[in-house]
């Protein structure tokens, strides 16, 4: 019975009136929700029993029979992963036709391929359009949308969430921020719907030669540290919201509302777990997709740690439950001498620092018999010098992580910094993601027959 529910609400409810859509969201019960994913996450588990050849094979090597299973506790250990994804052939995953296929951009040299149906398309399009009107988005407002849109689904995800609430829209893609600032001010668009890292420098340009009236400004792809967010508020007078994603979710799978606390889940498409959380709640973000019919992901480890937030943000979308930003990715946690270190601890370190651009990367390596934590860092135009930036974050490490601190005056690890340009430290002329924190340690027997560790990147490089 609960496997029509869905389809009776969405034809004879909700429609596809976004307001109609927002305002019952709110009356929504929650148990309701949830039988209602529970439903179609079995409905999905058969479907892909029936026709995926990967889970065809991998429920029988797993001794599992999709008709019996329940919830998503009853897979045990059973996950899809991205390695999956990258090592077999997209067909091996597909239970239908597919009219669309995207490309992840991710951080090894291949691409997974996710592949959708127009409908599917359209429909996580409609609920983006939920999202942006829950942050003040309407038809009389102009758009303008510098997603990238070689292989990537973001753009066209967001062109129909653009479509379904009919605002006059240019997709401007990703030109370099200088010309897009040249060709776009004219039109005095009001909402402006971008890139994380790419912001930052038409912000700085917008700094230069001056802003025009914006509503709000959404970023999506990476987190934006927050005295960045602060920064760009600033200088644009608008609220800037981000969006979480990946391209395996198609897109929005959560995205702010206007408390800015936590991206809010899209829980009619997916139905969503923490795996391994630890005692503060953190763990990875799985998810199970729930209308999808083309290339259905049952358990699909997300790679991102974060956790479920539990106040009350006061928004229409409360019943969908929030998310805290990415703490970092699963595969970069990373154990050296200076303790258990992930990628926020960075980021924490590293923000606000003057003459620091955005992107930064830490290599752990071993050159003696001590690891070495090396920075490679960013400068921004005419900030500080390299001297001034390495005292200043020894001065912030001693007061943000004293723990940290005290292991490295201790000798149990040192520390090195390479200082590049803004803008050379991401791969592929910044369109591929750039990866955190990296363990460039040659293993101790490896290390007696091979060359010694890898080249530094360029650029001045100095050690406190
Ligand atoms: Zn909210």
């Amino acid at each position: 019975m609960f496997e029509r529910v869905p389809t009776l609400l969405e034809n004879l409810i909700l429609g596809e009136d976004i307001d109609r859509r927002l305002r019952f969201a709110k009356y929504l019960p929650e148990w309701l929700l949830r039988r209602i994913q529970v439903s179609e996450f079995q409905a999905t588990l058969i479907r892909a029993g029936e026709h995926a050849r990967f889970y065809q094979r991998r429920f029988k090597e797993s001794g599992l029979d999709p008709r019996r299973l329940r919830q998503p506790s009853d897979l045990g250990d059973f996950y899809t992963t991205a390695a999956d994804l990258r090592a077999l052939p997209v067909e091996d995953f597909l239970c239908a036709r597919p009219q669309y296929g995207f490309e992840t951009t991710g951080t090894t040299a291949k691409n997974k391929r996710v592949y959708f149906s127009n409908e599917e398309v359209h429909d996580i399009g409609f609920e983006g359009a939920v999202g942006l009107w829950n942050l003040g988005l309407r038809p009389e407002d102009r758009v303008v949308d510098a997603f990238d849109y070689a292989f990537w689904n973001a753009g066209i995800t967001l062109l129909h969430s653009l479509n379904a609430i009919g605002c006059f829209h240019v997709i401007a893609s990703k030109l370099p921020p200088e010309e897009f600032y040249e060709r776009v001010r004219d039109y005095r668009f009001n909402v402006l719907i971008v890139d994380t890292a790419w912001l930052v420098a038409l912000t700085e340009i917008a700094e230069r030669r001056g802003v025009w009236p914006v509503k709000f400004i959404l970023s999506g792809s990476e987190n934006l540290a927050e005295a960045t967010r602060a920064w760009v508020e600033r200088i644009w007078s608008a609220k800037v919201y981000q969006a979480y994603g990946q391209t395996e979710s198609l897109g929005a799978t959560g995205i702010e509302c206007p408390a800015q606390r936590g991206y809010h889940l899209n829980e009619f498409n997916f139905l969503f777990e923490l795996r391994e959380p630890n005692p503060e709640g953190w763990g990875e973000l799985v998810f199970s997709t729930l209308t999808r019919k083309v290339m259905p992901f049952i358990r699909y480890r997300s790679n991102d740690i974060t956790r479920f937030l539990d106040d009350d943000c006061g928004c229409p979308l409360t019943i969908m439950r929030r998310i805290d930003k990415i703490a970092g990715r699963a595969d970069e946690i990373i154990s050296c001498g200076m303790g258990m270190i992930s990628p926020w601890i960075f980021e924490t370190w590293l923000a606000g620092t003057p003459g620091l651009a955005d992107d930064w990367q830490v290599a752990v390596t071993q050159p003696g018999a001590r690891d070495r934590l090396l920075l490679r860092l960013e400068l921004s135009a005419g900030g500080a010098t390299p001297d001034e930036i390495e005292a200043e974050l020894t001065r912030r490490l001693e007061q943000r992580f004293p723990y940290y601190f005290k292991n490295w005056r201790m000798g149990m690890y040192e520390i090195g910094f390479e200082f590049h340009p803004r803008g050379t430290l991401r791969p592929s002329g910044g369109r591929r993601k750039l990866r955190r924190l990296l363990d460039e340690r040659i293993p101790v027997a490896a290390r007696q027959t091979e060359a010694p560790a890898p080249q530094p990147l360029s650029a001045e490089g100095s050690e406190i």
